[in-house]
């Protein structure tokens, strides 16, 4: 008799599951979240519309009130959004109907580690193309990996996840002209930086483009993300995702975070400024270098060991996210933009860990 674990799929227990520090800390920059929180303003509207709310009641079956805020908001057709739980369920829909056994995706890495995970889970195979030595991407080599392999499908990250680095309208022009795969493109921190490829849509119908509410957005608890592409694709990504997985009081917060846009606003263009600010600090500090991003978040390399920093930050105080195990990030750790009150307790950490 075969155990019950030889039911499992040979490419599922062949991966690891995707992780995470339990550690907690005072100062929390491991996840790239907005640090100044979700307006009260916005909670308390939040709060009181749910509480209109007939909660034994399922969720609008298609969340069309929120579909056409995002319409308007991304400045794109309403029958080519597609809203759910997180951009990660946006990945797991698209991937799912796209990808089996055979299918090969075209992946630039280091990158977020969600796709690979999917992908495997999936049954397809994954074609990595490496970062260039700056950490940025290796376009000439993206291209090359997608058109020369015949690659049914590629994503691409941008602003990338951990590296904050970007492609640019020309460089994804040129490759979705080259092929016929679908070109996912990753936006979850478009708020923050990276060209707006929306107004590329309606030329390239290869073209799918993810966001979310969980960075600047500030809704990582609330779990709310969307997939915009051809209204033809979003039709059949949507026979991939569950119903009902955008419960009512993520949909409520985040019509109301669109409705409220002039709360958020200066709350992003203050992450935009410290991130400015903890970039040239960060620089000044004999024995780390962090790497230009255009996210709130840096990889920074360091002189002592990736795990020594982390503990030593740790024990002050500071999470921050230790990301050596990443292709080419051996001496590398991630660090979140926080409040300008954290990044100054950050920064004085960094100082005395390093003087010594
Ligand atoms: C954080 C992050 C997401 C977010 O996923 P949600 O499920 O919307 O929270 C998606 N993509 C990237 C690259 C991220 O860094």
């Amino acid at each position: 008799m075969s155990a019950p674990l030889d039911k499992i799929k040979s490419n599922v227990r062949a991966i690891t599951a995707y992780t995470l520090s339990p550690l907690e800390a005072p100062i929390k920059i491991n996840q790239n979240e907005n640090p100044f929180g979700m307006p009260a303003e916005i909670k308390q509207e939040v709060l009181r519309r749910a509480a209109e709310q007939d909660w034994a009641r399922y969720p609008e079956f298609v969340p069309s009130s929120l579909i056409e805020k995002l319409a308007k908001y991304s400045g794109w057709r309403a029958d080519g959004v597609m809203a759910g739980n997180g951009s990660n369920e946006m990945i797991q829909s698209v991937i799912n109907s796209t990808v089996e056994k055979g299918v090969l995706v075209v992946l630039p890495e280091p990158t977020f580690s969600v796709y690979r995970q999917v992908i495997q889970v999936a049954g397809g195979e994954v074609a990595s193309v490496p970062l260039k030595e700056n950490l940025t991407f290796d376009i000439p080599r993206i291209k090359h990996e997608i058109v020369s392999r015949k690659a049914d499908l590629a994503i691409i990250c941008s602003p990338n996840n951990p590296t904050g680095c970007t492609i640019s309208r020309d460089e994804l022009t040129d490759i979705l002209e080259s092929t016929s795969g679908l070109i996912i493109v990753d936006q979850a921190y478009l708020e923050l930086g990276g060209e707006d490829f929306v107004p590329l849509l309606e030329q390239y119908k290869n073209l799918v483009i993810l966001r979310t509410f969980s960075k600047a957005m500030a809704m990582g608890g609330l779990r709310v993300g969307y997939c915009l592409a051809a209204p033809e694709l979003i039709t059949e990504f949507n026979k991939a995702k569950m119903p009902y997985s955008l419960n009512f009081f993520s949909m409520t917060a985040a019509e109301v975070a669109l409705e409220n846009l002039a709360l958020l606003d200066p709350l992003v263009a203050r992450m935009r400024s410290e991130k400015e600010r903890l970039f040239v600090e960060l620089q000044q500090i004999d024995g780390i270098s962090p790497v230009p991003s255009e996210a709130n978040f840096f990889v920074v390399k360091t002189a002592i060991p990736p795990k020594k920093l982390f503990e030593e930050l740790h024990s002050r105080g500071i999470l921050i996210r230790d990301i050596s195990k990443a292709p080419m990030l051996s001496e590398y750790v991630r660090i979140s933009v926080g409040t300008p009150e954290e990044n100054d307790r950050l920064i004085q950490s960094l100082h005395e860990i390093f003087k010594q």
